[in-house]
């Protein structure tokens, strides 16, 4: 009996030190993330520490992440801009990773309660082309798909972007994310962007600062501006009337890339704004005026 409270004793005691050990390395350690998401939303995930926080590694929903800390405004602080894709499985997702903080790695979980979004329908009518392309055309469409999805799937290192973000056009918003779409009474993939009001030929305005990753004059997108705002984050404008900046250009937040039209397959002039986090199309509205 003695023996078995001697022991109970010691686990207490060991375990009460290794709280401690655990309560001191977290010191100044602070994480701020929504506990609750819909589907298509992005949203921030903000560490915060002192002097000696270092980065942040981590995985979510089947991507991995680095990102370095960096001088904020109180101590040091590692912000990303993550996003719940129209696809994830419903319920609870876990960003799953270790916060470095001089040479400790602490492991962190921060769970995220996904939640379900109706999206309404949308029927349009367009030339029959622009919907069963002609087979000829075929190998064009899938090599412009492949240099898209290479776009989207950059994920560098540095974050570029930082806030308040830039609406692309004034416009408002004449289509939303998340439309569940009909082109000439047929079933086609969802809206994955905004559309957003605009006179052919108003300036289109840069999301953030970048870098301009791929421009061209797609099949379905028209002329195209895909920007890399760093850390996964790939803002698309597509419809253009013009493009006025290459690939490889920096662009600050703000800057004239294009201007509005209605090239590739579309109804009328307007500006399709898209954004992509870590490969997968959310919705940008949360994050523009
Ligand atoms: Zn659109």
């Amino acid at each position: 009996m003695t023996r078995f409270f001697y022991l109970f004793v010691k686990c207490c005691v060991v375990a009460c030190l290794l709280s401690m050990t655990t309560l001191s390395a977290w010191a100044g350690i602070r994480i701020e993330s929504p506990d609750h998401v819909d589907v298509g939303m992005p949203f921030f995930l903000r560490v915060f520490g002192p002097e000696n926080f270092r980065e942040i590694t981590f995985r979510w929903q089947d991507k991995d992440l680095t990102v370095l800390a960096v001088a904020g405004e109180h101590g040091r602080e590692a912000v990303v801009l993550l996003g719940v894709c129209l696809e994830s499985p419903l319920g609870v997702q876990r960003i799953d990773g270790t916060v470095q903080k001089g040479d400790q790695r602490l492991p962190f979980t921060h769970e995220v309660h996904v939640q379900p979004r109706t999206f309404p329908e949308q029927w349009l009518q367009v030339a029959r082309e622009m919907v069963s392309p002609d087979q000829s055309l075929h190998p064009r469409i899938e090599e412009e798909r492949r240099k898209v999805r290479a776009a989207l799937e950059r994920v560098t290192p540095d974050r570029l972007w930082e806030t308040p973000f830039v609406r692309p056009v004034s416009g408002n918003i004449s289509s939303e994310f998340g439309l569940r779409r009909f082109f000439n009474d047929q079933p086609r993939a969802p809206h994955r962007g905004v559309d957003l009001r605009g006179a052919e030929g108003t300036l289109v305005r840069a999301f953030s600062n970048g870098k301009v990753v791929l421009t061209g004059d797609h099949f379905f997108a028209g002329r195209s501006v895909y920007i890399d705002h760093g850390l996964g984050v790939v803002t698309q404008y597509i419809h253009l009337s013009e493009v006025t900046v290459q690939e490889g250009q920096k662009i600050i937040a703000g800057e004239p890339i294009g201007k509005v039209g209605a090239t590739g397959r579309v109804t009328g002039p307007h500006l399709h704004f898209g954004l992509s986090i870590l490969g997968f199309w959310v919705d940008p509205l949360a994050l523009l005026d």
